[in-house]
């Protein structure tokens, strides 16, 4: 098709291009009529530039200015003239000048909008992701997917000057359990056989290391066939890295070079040169879970010692059972009042979480105290108020469980929502690495040991000797990256030893036979010469979305599933054709159930 190419695009005219003839290509995002004065917002990628159909222009070019509506694609001719002083806009790139159409020439007409692009109401989600390549071209989703390009060019770039390869690994793979549930694939060659899409490239990069590439990277997919939790996408992105001949703080440091290189490229945001480093039960004894958000303080305190002294026997009890007890400050805020209300909604936080009750203590003048649990504390009132740093104003909000990891994470609830509510986080992005995770936990349906990480990560030297006796304590090199309360990497040394892999999968459950079975090629691997490796994988989708400040991973992915795990927009997951499933020899018992 001939038409008038672009010579500018719609965000580069400034005042010192007055005078130009030029041709702009994009689409009307505004059209506003001021008698035969003619006003078109006219936007590309680049932004956005005023273009003005005069009222003493041709017949032609006001019937063509006449015709626009909103999304019509086309192409103008005319030349840059400086705005009148009290029209400039300010906030507008372009907002010194506009364009004095002399040509329209409509490229392509648009149908009747399902939403107005960056209109005043937010349409809901199933439209936007129905309609994903109109929601695409919001402001804010241009933005956002231009955020994400950035950062992974600005990864890509620090990656190279740092020496690493990128490798491919291949996405059609043999299902190894991984932690999660494999995607897979019919095999039509070999009917009634299967690929796996990749969980993670996490063998294959291993590999890579026993083949000698000794510092590897990808952008990878990875792909987990999960039910529609939280935040989670069936794929996603990750930044995948492996590196040989390394030690922990090697991955660490990179790490934060790495980011702090991308945060200043992308965002101009200086990050610390290190990041704090946590102990993985010090984060839980402190912040309630194993990634923090640091951006504000109300930190968690073990009150074992005053609930011993005090008369409060529901929780002694719990004690006497082994059990523990915590508590977080909720400190006065201006404007906001610690209502029973409030309170309930508090208690109703923590219980998800384990903890029956939430008794609280209202703290007044002279550490006077209120509350349902103040009658257990009389006499300790100054001591309590002191050893939990609390004032008047604050009110005092205490947890108790058996279970140490359920103790915690309900008061780690009730910390996550006063920094909420009670606006306690500062803007900004902070990082620290939780370190030195459990190696195992217990999986009480099945009964058995499995990796808390995945099977392949080192346990922590002491530990060697004796990893069957006591699998709950051991800890293993591994360590996660936490920004601003996500989960951001997670990554371990790994094992390079046969035999210390055989008994990791024997506490996991996995038999010699089993293990060989599953994952054969790894193990045939490390007969030949693998050399120590570790390594580590970043979201991306995550990263961004944490970097655009969105809390959903969907407003950084250009074409996500809703959380019903299905696309609106192509419908998948859809129906195949009956010639698809007879090459693949495949019949369901679906279609057993309905005869
Ligand atoms: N493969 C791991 C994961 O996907 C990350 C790693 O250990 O490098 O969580």
């Amino acid at each position: 098709m001939n038409f008038d190419q672009r010579t500018v695009t719609c965000g580069q005219l400034r005042a010192a291009d007055a005078g130009k003839t030029v041709i702009l290509n994009g689409w009307v995002h505004r059209d506003r009529n001021h008698g035969a004065l003619h006003f078109i917002n006219l936007r590309d990628r680049y932004g956005i530039t005023q273009v003005v159909v005069d009222d003493d222009a041709s017949p032609e070019l006001q019937s063509a200015a006449s015709e626009l509506k909103m999304e019509y694609c086309i192409a103008v001719t005319g030349t840059v003239r400086l705005r009148p002083d009290t029209m400039i806009n300010k906030d507008m790139a372009t907002g010194e000048v506009e364009v004095k159409a002399e040509k329209i020439e409509i490229l392509s007409r648009c149908a009747t909008l399902p939403f107005v692009i960056d209109g005043a109401d937010t349409p809901n989600e199933d439209l936007r992701l129905k309609y994903r390549f109109l929601d695409l071209r919001s402001n804010g989703m241009q933005e956002r997917i231009r955020l994400r390009h950035d950062f992974i060019k600005a990864i890509r770039e620090y990656m190279y000057t740092k020496d690493f390869y990128e490798i491919e690994t291949p996405t059609l793979i043999r299902s190894t359990p991984e932690g999660a549930r494999d995607f897979l694939v019919p095999s039509r060659k070999y009917p009634g056989k299967f690929y796996a899409l990749p969980q993670s490239p996490q063998l294959y990069k291993q590999l890579l290391m026993v083949s000698g590439f000794d510092k590897y990277f990808q952008i990878a997919r990875c792909y987990r066939d999960e039910d529609a939790r939280g935040d989670r996408q069936l794929e996603f992105t990750q930044f995948d890295v492996e590196m040989s001949f390394v030690k922990r703080d090697d991955i660490l440091n990179l790490m934060e070079e790495l980011f702090g290189y991308v945060f200043k490229k992308v965002m101009n945001y200086d990050l610390p040169a290190h990041f704090r480093r946590i102990d993985y039960y010090d984060a839980m004894n402190t912040y309630g879970c194993d990634k923090p958000d640091l951006r504000f303080e109300c930190e968690i305190k073990d009150i074992k010692d005053i609930i011993e002294k005090s008369s409060f026997e529901a929780y002694k009890t719990i004690l006497a059972n082994k059990g523990f007890a915590k508590a977080v400050v909720a400190p006065k805020t201006a404007g906001f009042d610690f209502t029973r209300k409030y309170l309930d909604e508090i208690a109703a936080a923590a219980k998800t979480y384990g903890a029956a009750f939430v008794p609280f203590i209202k703290v007044g003048a002279d550490n006077a105290i209120s509350g349902s649990a103040a009658k257990f504390f009389t006499g300790l009132e100054a001591e309590l108020c002191q050893y939990m740093g609390a004032k008047e104003g604050d009110v005092i909000l205490m947890v108790a469980h058996e279970s140490w990891k359920k103790c915690c994470a309900s008061a780690g609830a009730i910390r996550s929502k006063l920094g909420k509510d009670l606006k306690l986080i500062r803007p900004g992005f902070e990082f620290c690495w939780i370190v030195d995770f459990p190696l195992f936990e217990y999986n009480e349906d099945e009964g058995h040991w499995e990796a808390a990480h995945h099977m392949f990560s080192m346990p922590q030297a002491r530990f060697i000797p004796t990893l069957e006796e006591n699998p709950g304590e051991v800890r293993g090199d591994l360590y996660d990256m936490v920004c601003n309360g996500y989960e951001c990497a997670s990554g371990s040394i790994r094992i390079h030893d046969i035999e210390l892999q055989k008994r990791i999968f024997r506490i996991c459950n996995f038999s010699d036979e089993e293990a060989q079975k599953k994952f054969g090629f790894l193990l045939d691997a490390f007969k030949f010469g693998p050399p120590p490796h570790g390594g580590i994988a970043p979201g991306v989708d995550r990263m961004v979305m944490i970097m655009a400040e969105q809390t959903s991973i969907k407003e950084v992915i250009p074409f996500p599933k809703n959380s019903f795990a299905v696309s609106p927009m192509d419908e998948s997951p859809n129906d195949v054709d009956q010639k698809q499933l007879d090459e693949l020899k495949i019949c369901f018992k679906l279609d057993e159930e309905k005869k």
